[in-house]
């Protein structure tokens, strides 16, 4: 089996992770209902895509969750 043959210093070990950092995630503006979105997947909010309706947002939510979500489309 294998051992390293070198000691790695913390240095070391901390410049190479200096690259492996995750990037802030781009958002776009959802064009039905203005959110902040993830380019190229349905609105989690209002379910468009592209100007068609995919998902229906309203499918499995009681009267009041539904009357909440209208609302908050609406703003
Ligand atoms: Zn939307």
């Amino acid at each position: 089996m294998g051992l390293p043959s070198r000691h790695h210093t913390r240095s070391r070990v901390n410049k190479r992770r200096s690259h492996m950092a995750l990037n802030s995630r781009i958002f776009i503006k959802c064009p039905h209902c203005g959110r902040k979105i993830l380019p190229h997947r349905v609105c989690p909010y209002c379910g468009y895509y592209k100007d068609k309706e995919v998902i229906d947002v309203f499918r499995g939510l009681t009267k009041k969750e539904k009357k909440q979500k209208e609302k908050d489309l609406q703003q």
